[in-house]
């Protein structure tokens, strides 16, 4: 939704926010690659900076803010996974061969001139694998330890993509699956990385479950929020599970209104889970650039949440955070008791678009419970 001016007058603050990220945007001719294309303008490390922020403006944000040390171990990183990432949406290559390559696509870090042409649904997608021998040079320029780690992420994840083409998500189970391998696996590369790097406690890469979570939240966010995106697309990855409750097929949602808010909320509810474990995550951190770089994703993901939360729009159009206040939460998220004032203010909103006649109203109330009073939740016990 555009910034207008009855949001000016509505959300004051959310319009100084938004004047103040036009200055915080990683700026200046790098972002332009308009003009690149064969010619070597722009160094490798250029080129991977300004296709990052062509691919993801918000990530390209927090990236950039992150310390030297990890800032281009986690530019690449993030490359990598989205080439991984452009290959399976690409649903025009036949299953066989996408199958092949994302199970090896890892190795093309170690393969100076490979590239592919012609594979993305955007030209900047197409862009960045043209292009890929410029993020595996980057790629052999970092330490070893973090060459294995990203390595490693891209073969597990890969593997996993693959072993979900051609196969629809029935179980709750299987839609937890997925989220670990495109998501949860993210979550527990960035943990290893940070430990590496030293720049947080060596114990952090050993909490698989707090960095799942961590992935598995924005994840599961993102595939309900793109509901009729993916629909459109042919892309199903609500779990039948769940939607089977609610309908005939998942299309149906659109025409039955009561039962379609029930599935949703029911949806709504089953991410909320990971909320807890989000915020024991965050509260590990210890260093302020990767504290911002993990919790403002967060943030976004239980904003949109609410939004979405009882929203019979989201079967209509795609349905978002207004920008403004998007921005509010990037320059607000600076601490720990940030992230807790958002996460309980946005939990108290999701209550009140509650209903008591909601099936899932009581365990959507356990989880708010959880967020509120995070100290007395004991993860141990009540989760692994
Ligand atoms: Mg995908």
């Amino acid at each position: 939704m555009p910034f207008n001016l009855i949001h000016l007058f509505k959300y004051p603050d959310e319009f100084t926010a938004l004047y103040k990220m036009k200055f915080l945007q990683p700026g200046g001719s790098v972002n332009d690659i308009s003009s690149f294309t064969n010619n070597h303008k722009l160094s490798d490390l250029q080129f991977c900076y300004a296709i990052l922020n062509k691919v993801s403006r918000s990530f390209s944000t927090v990236i950039c803010q992150l310390p030297t040390e990890i800032r281009d171990v986690i530019c690449v990183f993030y490359l990598v996974l989205r080439g991984l990432d452009t290959i399976e949406d690409d649903f025009r290559i036949p299953a066989e061969k996408r199958k092949k390559l994302l199970l090896n696509f890892y190795q093309n870090s170690f393969d100076p001139q490979w590239t592919i042409s012609g594979v993305g649904d955007s030209k900047d997608y197409q862009l960045l694998l043209e292009n890929y021998q410029r993020v595996t040079s980057i790629f052999q320029g970092l330490k070893r330890e973090y060459q294995e780690i990203i390595s490693q992420t891209c073969q597990e994840m890969g593997a996993g993509m693959a072993s979900f083409i051609g196969k629809e998500i029935h179980s709750v189970e299987d839609y937890n699956h997925y989220c670990h391998f495109v998501a949860g696996k993210v979550g527990i590369g960035l943990s290893k990385i940070f430990s590496v790097s030293g720049l947080e406690h060596e114990e952090l890469q050993n909490e698989t479950e707090l960095s799942n979570s961590m992935g598995i939240f924005l994840q599961k966010t993102n595939i309900i929020r793109d509901y009729h995106e993916d629909l459109i697309l042919n892309r199903k990855f609500w779990p039948q599970e769940i939607w089977g409750k609610y309908a005939d097929t998942l299309g149906d949602l659109r025409y039955k209104e009561f039962d379609a808010l029930a599935c949703l909320n029911h949806m709504v509810t089953d991410a909320m889970k990971h909320a807890i474990l989000c915020l024991k995550y965050l509260e590990l951190i210890q260093n302020k650039m990767i504290f911002q770089f993990c919790a403002i994703p967060q943030v976004m993901a239980i904003s949109t949440l609410v939004e979405i939360y009882n929203n019979a729009q989201l079967f209509y159009r795609n349905v978002k955070i207004r920008k403004g206040l998007a921005a509010k939460l990037i320059l607000n998220t600076q601490n720990m008791n940030d992230v807790r004032e958002v996460f309980l203010e946005m939990g108290n909103k999701m209550l009140k678009k509650a209903s008591l006649k909601d099936s899932n109203f009581q365990l959507l109330v356990r989880y708010l419970c959880q967020v509120a009073n995070p100290d007395k939740v004991r993860i141990k016990e009540e989760f692994l």
